[in-house]
């Protein structure tokens, strides 16, 4: 295996340690992927990616999903600048607000009125206090293991969490209707939401679509208890179907959480609600300094109309598609048996008998070595301005992957 050079990277992180708690932060934190890994990176073209030290990734993060077109995008970026020119942080909104909002009400099939936001998290919580602000109830439904955002109501950790904090969460399983139907008895009178992913996609775990029946369910629980249905589309959104992932299964929600990829890299998020929410929508006080920026809704703008025109999900879709066919036959040719999960277009691959997810770093490290950047156990995401090129060098590198996992299960 041909060693990375990190020498760049490795110097960034020991001054990093000395200034920022542990290097870095979050999801970002580097003790989180396989240690061949690097933490900080200089550039972005289309598809791929290269870290400090010049190293040339095609990359199957996406920025962990904004980036959907494509790193400088032409359109995107022209649009951009064109506002960057006359302002982004002004006393209040751009013209721009107004076209953005018109659009994604017109794009997103259940949307009645829409609100911007900067991250994925201020979307969740903005969804999850209109609902309250609505409905003057406080139980909010969440799925076992879901993530919706950073922020005590709903984080991961429960280090700096209080149990006032989660005081009115209640949990179901995703797709079990049995444990949500359950849960929506408990909350009683007092339900104000049930929250649901656009789709299961748990870290470390197989990823599952929602069954038709889990989702049917979910609405007809929320309209006869008079509580809003909430789609977090933050991860899923404009990857899947550009109107709502939920929409091929002909189930609206009430209130919806988009972000990551709406602006393709921009920071950007939205809520989209129906019309009953529309009051409380205007009443509740959810803002932030930054929120009315013109420059990512301009951003957003040249995204949203791209995605529809170019028929971006159906494109990394068949992308998606390609790259999981190969790696199925290439697991299979290594006696390697492989897991392969989620919408083509945000594929999860997870090694059997690996709890450890040590086959999973293996293979990682090893792709990495040949300029791919995978994640061992996280979804991945396709992007619009990957080539079939760069999915045939995935698959070489992967089969160098799957060598060094079925090297590990040689007894020595
Ligand atoms: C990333 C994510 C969030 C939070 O978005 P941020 O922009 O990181 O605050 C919420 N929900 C889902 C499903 C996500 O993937």
């Amino acid at each position: 295996m041909s060693a990375l050079v990190r020498a760049q990277d490795a110097a960034l992180r020991a001054r990093a340690e000395k200034v920022v708690p542990s290097g870095m932060w979050g999801h970002l934190h580097a003790a989180k992927l396989p240690e061949a890994y690097p933490q900080f990176f200089s550039r972005g073209e289309g598809g791929i990616l290269w870290d400090v030290d010049g190293n040339r990734y095609v990359d199957f993060m996406c920025s962990w999903g904004p980036n959907l077109l494509g790193h400088h995008h032409p359109e995107v970026e022209e649009a951009a600048e064109r506002q960057r020119r006359l302002g982004d942080c002004l006393n209040g909104p751009a013209e721009v607000m107004v076209e953005l909002a018109e659009l994604v009400v017109d794009t997103i099939a259940h949307a009645d009125w829409t609100l911007f936001q900067k991250n994925g998290t201020d979307a969740t919580t903005t969804c999850v206090t209109i609902a309250r602000a609505a409905t003057g109830r406080r139980k909010i439904l969440v799925a076992k293991g879901a993530y919706h955002g950073a922020v005590p109501w709903c984080s991961p950790s429960l280090l700096g969490v209080t149990a006032e904090d989660r005081a009115h969460l209640l949990y179901y399983v995703y797709n079990d209707v049995e444990t949500l139907e359950a849960a929506v008895g408990e909350a009683g009178d007092d339900l104000a939401a049930i929250v649901v992913s656009a789709y299961r996609h748990d870290l470390g775990f197989d990823q599952e679509l929602p069954t038709q029946e889990f989702a049917k369910a979910a609405r007809r629980l929320a309209d006869a208890k008079g509580a809003a249905l909430i789609i977090d589309e933050v991860r899923a959104g404009f990857r899947l179907h550009a109107a709502g992932s939920w929409e091929p299964m002909g189930v609206r929600p009430d209130l919806a959480a988009w972000s990551k990829a709406i602006a393709n890299g921009y920071a950007l998020s939205a809520v989209t609600g129906s019309d009953w929410l529309r009051k409380a929508a205007s009443q509740v006080f959810v803002t932030g300094s930054f929120w009315a920026g013109a420059v990512a809704m301009a951003a957003a703008v040249a995204t949203l109309k791209v995605v529809k025109r170019d028929g971006v999900p159906e494109r990394i879709a068949r992308l998606g598609q390609m790259l999981r066919d190969g790696l199925e036959t290439r697991s299979r040719q290594f006696g390697v048996s492989i897991r392969q999960t989620g919408p083509a277009q945000m594929p999860t691959v997870l090694f059997d008998g690996d709890a450890d997810f040590s086959k999973g770093s293996a293979f990682c490290n090893a792709t990495l070595s040949k300029g791919v950047y995978f994640h061992p156990k996280h979804n991945m995401f396709l992007c619009a301005a990957h080539t079939e090129a760069d999915i045939a060098m995935a698959l070489e590198a992967a089969e160098h992957g799957f060598a060094a996992v079925a090297g590990l299960n040689v007894p020595a």
